[in-house]
Order: structure tokens, then C-alpha cells, then sequence
């Protein structure tokens, strides 16, 4: 089979991985990619935007398997031009992606399907939004409804800082029409963490949980970012955790979603909170493979990925066979992250194991010297046999280069290696 990748991050590159381990693939194609992955899979320079190219291209090199990455092509419609054209596709129409790109959409059916998540309220009006925050005091989280590149949401401890929130989102609309529309919602305390699970329709197959980490310095401090590392499995957590999430959250919303007319393809991730007292909540939903979750949970899949993939868009639920080791990747990102950074930093010459795999992000080509060229540069995941081995040799790894101009986080992993949760 020809299968293509849309996307060109770490999460696209553990997906060419992940592909190329299987004994389907013939040949992988990735848009638009990056250079550190086009050893392993010819990067194809085509405007993600340019549906119809994109289309021709793929009827042209028979691309029988489209595995779309990044939101943003999956609410622009990409899975539903393949369908049109007959290529299978594994991801939401657009639609459907609207669980991700609307939080009022998703908080509203969680309400209607009793699925638990913080309780909210939605503002189009900047005043009235200010009047309830103050009448409800803080800590308090704002959310702009639609997409933000991860940076519409505010975790407000004081009101001074709701306010200023609100003013940015709504009135100097820093988002556009993405924070016109705010929820407002109950802050919630205890240990995050992700599931995520293959969906057709009712069928759900959960993958094993992962846990990032998204501030953007050590002990948790700085910054939101799209997240600085991962690891899986999570051991800290209740053992039914995974179980309880595909009957309380998974299943539920995939049904939901289809009652609502709405039917569900592709990656449904759900975002945790687990509180001390071991009750899911429901932070969010997205419609496609976290990153960087998919670098820590993909490499421990022993199943073969492509015909797992092809079992459920065939309307089975395969059961899943899994390594007993365990993953922890650590991300090096510019200095500066998420702030505005430095680019063009040449990257140490670096090379895998059967058990290191570095997967690459913001990186570019310059004669053969891969350059920085984004926030998050790449993560270097590591299997082995429990968290503590796996984290030791990431480090061990990290601190044999040079790593000018960029940082990573020294503690990824760190509270379920202490158990040191809630
Ligand atoms: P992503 O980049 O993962 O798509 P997002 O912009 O959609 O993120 P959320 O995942 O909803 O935003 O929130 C970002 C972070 O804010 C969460 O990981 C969590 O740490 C914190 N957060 C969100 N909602 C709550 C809440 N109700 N209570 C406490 N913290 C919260």
C-alpha cells in the first residue's frame, strides 16, 4: 500500500514510523514533512490549503490509506475531499471536527451525554463575562471557543488576571473570531493525563495512556506550550484508569457524536483531569494524535499499525498488543519558546537505536545541515524496560551534545518516577 501522512511534526514523524514498521506499507509520502524524516518517507511539497491538488496528487501516486495529523487541515475538510475521491482517510470530517475546534460545541454535548467535565458558562458579551467572574471569584479558566494554537486558554488564580484575559480575547479579539466566544469554566485540581483512541463510529480501541507536560520549564513553571514531553504508560494512576475512560468518556461521546448526526472517524484524544479522589474529568477533546503523545504511545504498539488502522475503518475493533516496556521522550525546543525565538541553529549530528528514536519538528535543510527552524525542534524518545531506565538514558543521551540556543525540560517523567501525583 502507498500511504500518505499529512502533517509535517514529531506526531507526523512517529506516524511514518509507526507505518513503516508495518508489512502493508510499500511506500510513505508525507505533507508537506520535514527534512529530518525524508530518509524514511518522500516529503511532498503541496499547500495543505490546496485541497484539489492535494487530491489529484494522491489519486495519482494511488494512496490507498490518508492518515491526516494537525487540526487544522481536519476542520478545513481534507478527510471529506479523500472521501469525495475515493481515498480512504483515517480522521473526522469536518464536521466531526468541530469536538475540537468548538469548545462551547463540545462542552455542550459532554452536558447533554453526562459526561463529567467542569462546569461553564459561554460569554459573547466582554461585560457580562467580567461581571461573572467577579461574582465568582477565582481561581477560574478562560477559554476562547475556537482554535488558538494552544494559547486561548487562561488558568486565571486571580481576577485581576480573568479580567485582563477577558479584555485580550474579547475586546482586543488578540484571536480573532476564535475568542469572540469564551467559556468560562470551573477550575479543577489533580493529575492530567491523556487517552486516546481509535474511533469509527461506536467503535472505539483505546490506546494506552500518556501523560505530557506543558509548561515550559522544570517543576511545571512557565509558559503554556504545545508541550515539552510525554511519557507512557502512566503507573501512577488507578490501573482501571484507561478501562473507566473508554466507558465514562470514549464510548459515550463517539455514540454522541454519531446520535448528533455527527459520526465520528480518526483519533478521539480525550484531556483528564483525575482528581485525589480518582473522578475523570473531562478537560477537552481533540480530533486527532497528541503531540508529543503519539511519539511516547506509537513506539510501544506492537500491533501492526496499518492493519489496525484498516480493522477499524472495516468497522472492527481489533484488540491491541502492547510493549511492556515503557516511553519517555523529552523535547528540545528553541530558547525563547513559546515566545519568539531564534532560528537557523545548526543541530547536532544525532543517531537512533532500536530503542532511541529522535523525531523531528522545526527543523529545515541547509547542504545537509539540519537547521532549527521552529519552537519545538525535536523529542527524543527513549523504550525501556520501566520509566526511571528510560528517563536516565534520554538524559544521558541529551547531555553528550551542545545544545546552544535551545533548552529542554529536566523532569520529564519525574512524578510518576516518585509517584509524587496530586
Ligand atoms: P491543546 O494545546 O492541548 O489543544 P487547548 O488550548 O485546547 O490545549 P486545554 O487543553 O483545554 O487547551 O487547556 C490547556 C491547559 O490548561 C490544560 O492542559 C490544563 O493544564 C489547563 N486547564 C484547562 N482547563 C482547566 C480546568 N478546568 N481546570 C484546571 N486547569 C485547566
Amino acid at each position: 500500500m502507498n500511504i500518505l501522512v499529512v502533517g509535517s511534526g514529531g506526531r507526523e514523524h512517529a506516524l511514518v514510523e509507526s507505518v513503516l514498521k508495518s508489512k502493508r506499507t510499500q511506500q510513505v509520502f508525507v505533507v508537506p514533512g520535514n527534512p529530518g524524516m525524508s530518509d524514511k518517507a518522500t516529503c511532498v511539497q503541496i499547500d495543505l490549503d490546496d485541497h484539489e491538488h492535494l487530491v489529484d496528487w494522491a489519486k495519482r501516486e494511488e494512496i490507498s490509506l490518508a492518515i491526516v495529523g494537525p487540526e487544522k487541515p481536519l476542520m478545513a475538510g481534507l478527510v471529506d475531499r479523500f472521501q469525495e475521491a475515493g481515498i480512504p482517510a483515517f480522521g473526522p470530517t469536518q464536521e466531526a471536527a468541530l469536538l475540537e475546534g468548538s469548545k462551547t460545541f463540545a462542552k455542550k454535548l459532554m452536558k447533554k451525554y453526562g459526561i463529567s467535565t467542569a462546569d461553564y458558562q459561554v460569554f459573547t458579551n466582554v461585560d457580562e463575562a467580567k461581571q461573572y467572574v467577579c461574582e465568582n471569584g477565582t481561581p477560574t479558566v478562560i477559554k476562547a471557543d475556537g482554535l488558538a494554537d494552544g494559547k486561548g486558554v487562561i488558568v486565571a488564580m486571580s481576577e485581576e488576571e480573568a479580567l485582563t484575559a477577558l479584555d485580550r480575547l474579547m475586546a482586543d479579539e488578540q484571536f480573532g473570531e476564535s475568542g469572540k466566544t469564551v467559556v468560562i469554566e470551573e477550575f479543577l485540581t489533580g493529575e492530567e493525563v491523556s487517552v486516546m483512541a481509535l474511533v469509527n463510529g461506536e467503535n472505539v480501541v483505546p490506546l494506552e495512556p500518556a501523560q505530557d507536560h506543558k509548561r515550559a520549564y522544570d517543576h511545571d513553571k512557565g509558559p503554556n506550550t504545545g508541550g515539552m514531553g510525554a511519557y507512557s504508560p502512566v503507573p501512577h494512576l488507578p490501573n482501571d484508569l484507561v478501562s473507566r475512560v473508554e466507558q465514562e468518556v470514549l464510548r459515550p461521546m463517539a455514540k454522541a457524536m454519531g446520535q448528533e448526526g455527527y459520526s465520528f472517524t480518526g483519533v478521539l484524544y480525550a484531556g483528564l483531569m483525575v482528581s485525589s479522589a480518582g473522578d475523570i474529568s473531562v478537560i477537552e477533546f481533540n480530533v486527532r494524535f497528541g503531540d508529543p503523545e503519539a511519539q511516547v504511545v506509537l513506539p510501544r504498539l506492537q500491533s501492526d499499525f496499518v492493519d489496525v488502522i484498516e480493522e477499524v475503518l472495516a468497522g472492527r475493533e481489533p484488540v491491541l498488543e502492547w510493549s511492556e516496556d515503557a516511553c519517555l521522550g523529552v523535547v528540545v525546543a528553541s530558547e525563547g519558546y513559546p515566545g519568539s525565538y531564534k532560528k537557523g541553529v545548526p543541530l547536532p549530528r544525532i543517531f537512533n537505536t532500536p530503542e532511541r528514536q529522535w523525531y523531528f519538528a522545526g527543523v529545515k535543510n541547509l547542504e545537509g545541515q539540519l537547521l532549527s527552524s521552529g519552537g519545538r525542534i525535536l523529542l527524543l524518545s527513549q523504550r525501556a524496560a520501566s520509566l526511571l531506565e528510560a528517563q536516565e538514558e534520554v538524559y544521558k543521551t541529551l547531555a553528550q551534545y551542545e545544545w546552544s540556543g535551545m533548552f529542554y525540560r529536566n523532569d520529564i517523567g519525574k512524578r510518576a518516577i516518585n509517584n509524587t501525583s496530586f
